[in-house]
């Protein structure tokens, strides 16, 4: 039997291995191909990029509020069965992982507390590291520069992967295919036909990003898969407008204000825990803001926020000035509009600066400010003044094809396309937000899945 497996991410090198153990423990001969678009020193997509935060109380545990908080998250419209088996398998993928080398530590997660997660030591790259390297040792073949293009069925079955094997068109037949490569932010045409006019001008958050353009969802529903997921959905991250570096995330925002380019705040900055506020942010920054930026403001009083540099992942300092119309003139904002926003600001934080808690929603807000600010609310008054201007960048597409929670590809009648399966980002179920830290989890459980349930067909 022959399986191929499209991505080297999370999903893709679970898949692979699980596959590959699954074979041994039958004791059938399966031959078992990972394949991957870009280069092997490229390869990884997200995955490579990604802290790869997991939301889980400890290696051995999820909280018991997991499937509900995660079904919060979706507005309910998450498909119960997928997330249920998410949390029933997470502890024992997170073991899994840890018996091919992968570390876990319970890093602090920037400064507010929220739900507690847990990451591989290095992060993603170390994570894909540690299981290529037991892939390969389970015999698992790997290709690079070789994209998937097409599915190939004969009645009713699948038979082979059309492929582009630098840039040599081939077939690799295959009874079972697994399909990870990933959602379609990669593509401007399609984030401009699913997002509108400024979709396909959204800055990548990652070098890796780019890979995943959405070629695995579109060979899916040539071959009959259904959709799921939200087709406007996005998961965008606030990062400084002028850094070069991956993810050069700026989360200070809470304790400041934003304002955009006219010098006009526009939300609540402290609508909630940064991770609550954050995609909804970059995406009004980038689809609704003059010029798809915006600038955040605070003072000195950040730096008495114990581990402030912890939400900051720029490699540039901000701006920097004494006076309200110094910061105004670096940042090319008008300064007496600017003047007028933090003035009003500043008479709006009438409680207790005492009360201010960076580590959760304090309560200290604005009284009779608008837009007003929930949480973290006190004066910006003591210079230096700070500024970082920002864009909103985006990770990945929440759009992609139906799968159940045997990583199976659905079709529109809701039944398994035989020997299809997929996992991570590449299927939809998120809705509305998504849900924290959970990609790479789901990645992993279900790419361990469909490893699983390929061999078994
Ligand atoms: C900066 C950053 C921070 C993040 N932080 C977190 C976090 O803390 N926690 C969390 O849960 N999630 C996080 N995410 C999201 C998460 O990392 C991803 O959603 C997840 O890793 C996706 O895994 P995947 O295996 O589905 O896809 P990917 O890791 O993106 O892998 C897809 C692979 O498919 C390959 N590919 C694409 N098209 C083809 C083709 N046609 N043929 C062959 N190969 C192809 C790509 O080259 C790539 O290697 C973050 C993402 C980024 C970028």
């Amino acid at each position: 039997m022959r399986i191929v497996v499209v991505g080297q991410g999370a999903a893709g090198v679970a898949a692979a291995l699980s596959a590959a153990e699954a074979a041994r423990t039958a004791g059938r001969a399966v031959a078992v191909t990972l394949i991957d678009k870009a280069s092997e020193s490229d390869a990884g997509g997200n995955t490579r990029w990604s802290p790869s935060n997991m939301r889980m109380a400890s290696p051995d545990r999820v909280e018991d509020s997991f499937l509900r908080d995660v079904l919060a998250a979706t507005k309910n419209r998450g498909d119960e069965r997928y997330f249920t088996r998410l949390a029933t398998d997470a502890p024992e993928v997170a073991a899994w992982a840890a018996s091919h080398g992968v570390a876990f530590i319970q890093p602090p997660y920037y400064l507010a507390k929220g739900p507690p997660r847990i990451q591989p030591q290095g992060g993603g790259a170390a994570l894909l590291a540690a299981l290529v390297k037991a892939a390969k040792a389970a015999g698992v073949s790997f290709r690079y520069e070789c994209a998937a293009r097409g599915i190939v069925q004969a009645e009713g079955r699948i038979v082979g992967l059309e492929v582009d094997q630098s840039g040599r068109r081939e077939t690799l037949p295959a009874e079972a295919i697994v399909l990870a490569n990933g959602g379609f932010q990669g593509s401007a045409a399609l984030m401009r036909e699913h997002f509108g006019p400024g979709g396909d001008t959204m800055r990548l958050i990652s070098p890796g990003t780019h890979y995943n353009g959405g070629d695995g969802i579109a060979m899916a529903l040539a071959a009959g898969a259904a959709k799921s997921g939200d087709w406007n959905g996005m998961h965008a991250e606030p990062v400084d407008a002028r850094a070069t570096t991956s993810a050069p995330v700026v989360l200070v925002y809470p304790f400041g204000i934003v304002v955009d380019k006219t010098g006009r705040r526009f939300f609540d900055e402290g609508a909630g825990l940064v991770h609550e506020t954050w995609e909804w942010f970059a995406r009004e920054i980038h689809f609704n803001r003059p010029g798809s930026i915006a600038y955040t403001i605070l003072d000195s009083r950040l730096f008495d926020i114990a581990d402030y540099k912890r939400a900051i992942r720029s490699e540039v300092e901000p701006f920097r000035a004494d006076t309200l119309s110094g910061l105004a003139g670096l940042i090319g904002v008008d300064a007496a509009a600017l003047g007028e926003t933090i003035a009003a600001y500043n008479a709006a934080c009438v409680g207790t600066p005492d009360a201010f808690d960076a580590t959760r929603c304090d309560g200290l807000h604005t009284h009779g400010l608008a837009p007003p600010k929930s949480n973290w609310a006190r004066a910006i008054a003591s210079p230096p003044y700070l500024a970082w201007p920002l864009v909103g960048a985006i990770a990945y597409t929440f759009g992609g094809i139906a799968t159940d929670d045997q990583a199976r590809v659905l079709n529109a009648d809701g039944g398994p396309i035989p020997g299809l399966y997929a996992a991570g980002e590449i299927t939809g179920h998120f809705y509305e937000a998504a849900p924290n830290s959970v990609a790479v989890l789901r990645a992993l459980v279900f790419g361990r899945i469909a490893g699983r349930q390929a061999v078994a067909i």
